[in-house]
């Protein structure tokens, strides 16, 4: 007998991106054909050796047993101190919640704010996330299109436009993924107004918050209601910390999202890792020092990887303010996104994403993540050079 469906449609589930596109990757990599991964949505350096050092402490210790579902006291500590210096204000403890990642903080979020026909906002090209959990819920999806020419911010004007009592919820990204767009003060700020005007909850997807250039700031909508009405803060360690597979991260929401989300995810998992979570006190703690290091990094692949695809025919691409994603135009080779990162697959091998995984607006781009050593960067953009100067 069919199990019966009780929470929303799994057909609308999007799962992980273009399977199939990625198994020919492996597939071609496994029959020994060098391919340049530029799909990876992960940094590539090891996680310090500080933070290591701590989880292990806390194995030989013992600290191996089930912890508060909430969190452990000195991560909300570490949390709350981290918020005060990056945000501006101090939450309360009940106003945050440690999870096994950011990913957990967007579906608790959303599972804990949204009914079913209730309209979101949010921006295409999107992190599928989102697309995927709204579209499971059987939420309305008002999507906003980025385009280049804002250089993919979410602006305040889209916004106002679609805004309206219907609106439930407003999922912010900045720095954003796919684009690496990142939303100004001014975007931030008169977001959170419109959405304290028409009681609206923000969703706000900050885990790249600690990755940016130029010397850009993070904003957070936060600023107006520090969390205590309508704004959720997703971050985690994933990125900045190069921690994906701890699975570690946390929201801080109003309380009574904190208490529903508290009793749901007990039902689900009891608790995050506790010897997990010692390592995350130690990279808020005592981790900025690497954050600075891997910027450095990102910093200098940023410029290859831009300064690379410029020089590529038929492609054009601007520098991103934040993550470690490029999200270059390729309109002029004529393509299609998809039918040109599959040539780049076989004939340049390598892989990339092309932007129509993150949404029907990323037709005429690719995504690159250069989370990849400069030599690499370097190898796979003369690849690509070769490829588009043999067809354009
Ligand atoms: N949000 C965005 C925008 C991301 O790009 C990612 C990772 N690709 C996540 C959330 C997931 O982070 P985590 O590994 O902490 O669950």
């Amino acid at each position: 007998m069919m199990a019966k469906v009780l929470a929303g449609d799994f057909s609308l589930l999007r799962g992980e991106p273009p399977l199939e596109y990625l198994a020919k990757a492996n597939k071609l990599q496994a029959q020994g054909k060098d391919i340049v991964r530029f799909e990876i949505g992960q940094p590539d350096f090891d996680t310090p050796e500080n933070v290591k050092e701590a989880a292990r402490d806390a194995l030989e210790k013992g600290f191996t047993h089930y912890v508060p579902s909430l969190g452990i006291p000195e991560l909300i500590e570490a949390i709350r101190d981290d918020i005060e210096k990056t945000r501006g204000f101090r939450p309360k403890k009940e106003q945050i919640m440690v999870l096994p990642g950011a990913k957990p903080g967007i579906f608790f979020g959303l599972m804990t704010t949204v009914a079913m026909g209730d309209e979101v906002i949010y921006q295409n090209p999107f992190y599928f996330q989102y697309d995927s959990l709204i579209g499971y819920m059987g939420a309305k999806k008002v999507q906003i299109p980025l385009y280049e020419k804002d250089e993919f911010r979410m602006t305040p004007e889209q916004v106002h436009e679609r805004i309206s009592r219907d609106t439930k919820l407003i999922l912010l990204n900045t720095p954003q993924n796919p684009t690496g767009g990142v939303l100004t003060k001014k975007d931030v700020e008169a977001i959170a107004e419109m959405a304290e005007e028409n009681d609206t909850y923000i969703l706000s997807d900050e885990i790249y918050s600690k990755m940016l250039y130029d010397g850009e700031r993070h904003y957070s909508p936060a600023y107006l209601d520090e969390c205590s009405e309508r704004t959720i803060i997703v971050d985690g360690f994933s990125k900045a910390y190069s921690m994906t597979g701890w699975r570690l991260g946390y929201m801080v929401a109003p309380r009574e999202i904190i208490h529903n989300a508290h009793n749901l995810f007990a039902d689900v998992a009891s608790c995050t890792a506790s010897f997990v979570q010692k390592g995350g006190v130690e990279a808020l703690r005592n981790g900025q020092y690497f954050v600075e290091h891997i910027m450095e990094h990102f910093t200098r692949r940023r410029k290859a990887v831009v300064e690379g695809l410029n020089e590529i025919p038929g492609f054009s691409c601007i520098y991103p303010k934040g993550a470690f994603y490029v999200f270059p135009n390729i309109k002029e080779t004529g393509m299609k996104s998809e039918e040109l990162a599959l040539h780049l697959l076989d004939e340049a091998g390598v892989c990339l994403l092309p932007g129509t995984a993150f949404g029907s607006q990323g037709e005429g781009y690719l995504r690159i993540s250069y989370a990849r050593s400069v030599e690499e960067i370097r190898k796979g953009i003369d690849r690509m050079k070769t490829a588009m100067e043999d067809i354009l």
